[in-house]
């Protein structure tokens, strides 16, 4: 049942998605980049894409970089991408804030890396936290007590690499004793791909620890979560969403959040998903369709 529902991308399937589809949403790491590198055949893709009139959009659930550090790194990598086009984990954590109306005389912690900082700082709210934090070191004298800023109303977790007890503390005290104080994950990826030769603990271990100490569990805003996919709607109007494609390389976070909003899906075998793992039994997100890597969408039109 899993085979039949999930279809390799043929050159017919693939003109058929591009027939169908107006707007191509695409997962980084994994899709377009593996860590630093590019994967090949991305840019021509994209140029193909961009001349058939298709809008596209980068939906990533790394939050260490804001969407002008994510512009930059495509241009590092010969990409030229707009920020309107970028709707990473971070913008999602500041998003989310501002759609709930969050006061602007309170103040967000943050458990994370400079992407969270700088969008809560476009946003206009004031962040606490973060790399800054990162050096501290807590010393258990007798009658010390931990101090935290009691305005504290949202507390925003993210990969970081800097995370020490310190931080897990503030944060821990701002949940749980700041009255009706936010705890917000940008992502719960178990794994990241920091480096191309192996897997490293993404920011799920960092939400788990203050779930740990919490005994709470956080608002997820990027992907599975459908709250970026309002702003894709909006941006884009897209309407239905069945006229979007969401392609990405794993199953639980890309794929469900294409089909948690009724998109078409397309997984790729160039990140973190392999075929046994998309075909085992006991797998039960199935994408529409998968392929070896993104340029496979345009191959079909040489055909
Ligand atoms: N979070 C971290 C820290 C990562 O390193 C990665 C990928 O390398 C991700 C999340 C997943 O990013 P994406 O959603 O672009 O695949
Ligand atoms: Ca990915």
């Amino acid at each position: 049942e899993a085979a039949a529902s999930c279809r390799i991308l043929c050159p017919k399937s693939a003109r058929d998605l591009l027939d169908s589809v107006d707007v191509f949403l695409f997962d980084c790491d994994g899709v377009i980049w593996k860590g630093d590198q590019l994967i090949d055949g991305v840019p021509a893709a994209l140029q193909v894409l961009r001349s058939m009139g298709k809008n596209l959009a980068f939906v990533t659930n790394n939050s260490t970089k804001s969407r002008k550090q994510y512009v930059d790194k495509f241009l590092g990598l010969g990409l030229s991408i707009s920020e309107e086009e970028i709707f990473s984990s971070s913008f999602a954590a500041a998003m989310f804030l501002k759609m709930n109306n969050f006061p602007r005389d309170k103040k967000v912690y943050a458990v994370g890396e400079d992407g969270i900082l700088e969008e809560m700082a476009l946003a206009g709210f004031t962040c606490l936290g973060g790399t800054k934090d990162g050096g501290k070191q807590i010393e258990f004298k007798t009658n010390f007590k931990f101090e935290h800023d009691e305005n504290v109303g949202a507390v925003v977790v993210g990969l970081d690499k800097y995370i020490n007890y310190y931080k897990i503390q503030y944060a821990t005290l701002c949940i749980r004793e700041n009255p009706g104080c936010l705890f917000i994950a940008t992502n719960c990826d178990a794994v990241g791909n920091l480096t191309d030769l192996q897997e490293w603990p993404g920011a799920g271990s960092m939400v788990g620890a203050i779930c740990g100490s919490t005994q709470s569990e956080p608002i997820v805003v990027g992907k599975p979560s459908p709250f970026l996919m309002n702003f894709l709607r909006e941006r884009y109007i897209s309407d239905p969403t069945s006229r979007m494609c969401m392609v990405g390389d794993r199953l639980d976070t890309d794929i469900l959040f294409g089909l948690n909003a009724g998109c078409k899906t397309l997984l790729v075998l160039s990140g973190v998903t392999t075929l046994p793992a998309l075909q085992d039994p006991a797998n039960n997100i199935h994408p529409d369709y998968y392929t070896n890597t993104v340029s496979d969408i345009i191959n079909s039109l040489a055909i």
